[in-house]
């Protein structure tokens, strides 16, 4: 089964391809990415099977229906392309941003579930639109095809009530739907499941902590088998701090900077997101590895942008592993996840108490998946990269097969 897997931002969609045949050995047939949609120009790289060196072209695409169209002429593209005349997909798998509490499992699209994401796009105003635009643009280019939803949410919807609700009124909850729903689910559950093989043990017996530490970073507690709880809240803003995002914060600073500096809510939504967390404390920038550069070189404010950053993850590490009643393996995935040796040892030292002990030798390796404590190690704590686009493309799947076997 070939899936194509399509990621909107808004001005931007990339995408891969897939093989699915052989369940155990996945193949990544083409991706791509266009970026700068919306303007005069925009630029389109692209990878296949077929051409393995990147092609960098530019191509018209104002909108998210021509950056669909460039994608499907490089599909077909007589070099380059994997396909003669016809695009030969079984579905395409959308990553969709919120699903609020409607979904707790992918979907197939049907205007039913068209309308439930366009009813949360008030709570996603920055992303559920162009996963919007994606689908339609997708529906437009290759009609008949069908189109599978895949949540970053929908993981998270396992929360339990006590977990999931604010200290607010509770008609907030009632009539506005107000509550944590967290986010980076596809990540966190497709970690974890991978840890739990690695550890030869079974998913639903283990309480895992995930850490997605990238642009964005959030931090999951998996009890059971099932997201627990989860650092991001009704937006991707709560939690920890990120490349540009606060996270966590007193919400009377939020009313009292509006107040003081007369911020409008759109100029303090981008005060909090956009120019904060790494990027706002260093003054530097969000690129941890121009930060690590620049602490290392003597900079003071790129220094506590670290420290900051690692911070907030060992206590959300701490709160979850007393959440849990304990914890049995702690995964560390995301661009800085993955990469930054000295950042896993930084939140992994005042863990030793708990019984997470580092092996550094292990930590500093090159492998790619590694586990990066003691052998005996209470906590065993992994390293996973993270293949967002590879679990969107098995979740499409498993719809596309349950609706076969339904109908
Ligand atoms: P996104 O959240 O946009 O998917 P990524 O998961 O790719 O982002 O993570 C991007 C972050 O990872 C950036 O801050 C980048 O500096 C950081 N990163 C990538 N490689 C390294 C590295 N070798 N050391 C430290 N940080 C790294």
């Amino acid at each position: 089964m070939r899936i194509l897997v399509v990621n909107c931002g808004s001005s931007s969609l990339k995408f891969k391809l897939y093989d699915l045949t052989a369940a155990e050995t996945p193949a990544l047939l083409a991706e791509g990415l266009v970026e700068e949609i919306g303007r005069e120009k925009s630029r389109f790289t692209y990878k296949s099977h077929k051409s393995p060196n990147k092609l960098v072209l530019e191509v018209v695409a104002k909108d998210h229906t021509q950056a669909v169209s460039a994608m499907k002429d490089a599909l077909l593209h007589p070099e380059h392309g994997l396909f003669k005349d016809k695009i030969e997909v079984d579905a395409v798998g959308h990553r969709v941003v919120h699903g609020g509490e409607k979904f707790s499992n992918s979907a197939l699209v049907t205007p039913g579930v068209r309308a439930a994401i366009e009813e949360c796009i008030a709570i996603a105003p920055l992303h559920n639109p162009p996963n919007l635009a994606g689908i339609t643009a997708c529906e437009t280019i290759f009609p008949g095809l069908p189109q599978v939803a895949v949540f970053d949410t929908a993981f998270h919807q396992t929360m339990p009530p006590h977990v999931f609700l604010y200290g607010l009124p509770y008609e907030q909850y009632e009539k506005f739907h107000i509550r944590k729903y967290g986010f980076h689910g596809t990540s966190h559950e497709y970690v974890a499941r991978r840890c739990a093989e690695l550890m030869k043990k079974d998913f639903d017996k283990l309480r895992i902590i995930t850490c997605h530490m990238g642009n964005g970073s959030s931090i999951t507690a998996v009890k059971n088998g099932k997201s627990f709880d989860t650092s991001m809240g009704l937006t991707p803003l709560e939690g920890v701090v990120m490349g540009t995002r606060t996270g966590d914060m007193d919400p009377a600073v939020v009313l009292y900077i509006m107040d003081r500096q007369k911020l409008s809510p759109q100029e303090m939504n981008t005060l909090l997101n956009s120019k904060s967390g790494v990027k706002g404390i260093s003054g530097i920038s969000n690129d941890m590895r121009q930060i690590m550069e620049k602490a290392e070189a003597g900079n003071n404010r790129a220094q506590l942008a670290l420290d900051i950053f690692v911070y907030r993850i060992v206590k959300h590490i701490g709160a979850y592993v007393a959440a849990m009643g304990g914890a049995d393996a702690i995964v560390f995935t995301g661009g800085i996840g993955e990469n930054a040796t000295t950042i896993r040892a930084k939140i992994l030292e005042p863990l030793a108490f708990l019984g997470a002990e580092i092996d550094q030798v292990r930590n500093a390796s090159d492998a790619k998946e590694k586990i990066v404590t003691r052998d005996g190690s209470r906590i065993a704590v992994w390293v996973v990269p993270t293949n967002e686009e590879l679990s969107i493309a098995q979740k499409t799947k498993t719809i596309i097969e349950s609706q076969v076997s339904a109908g």
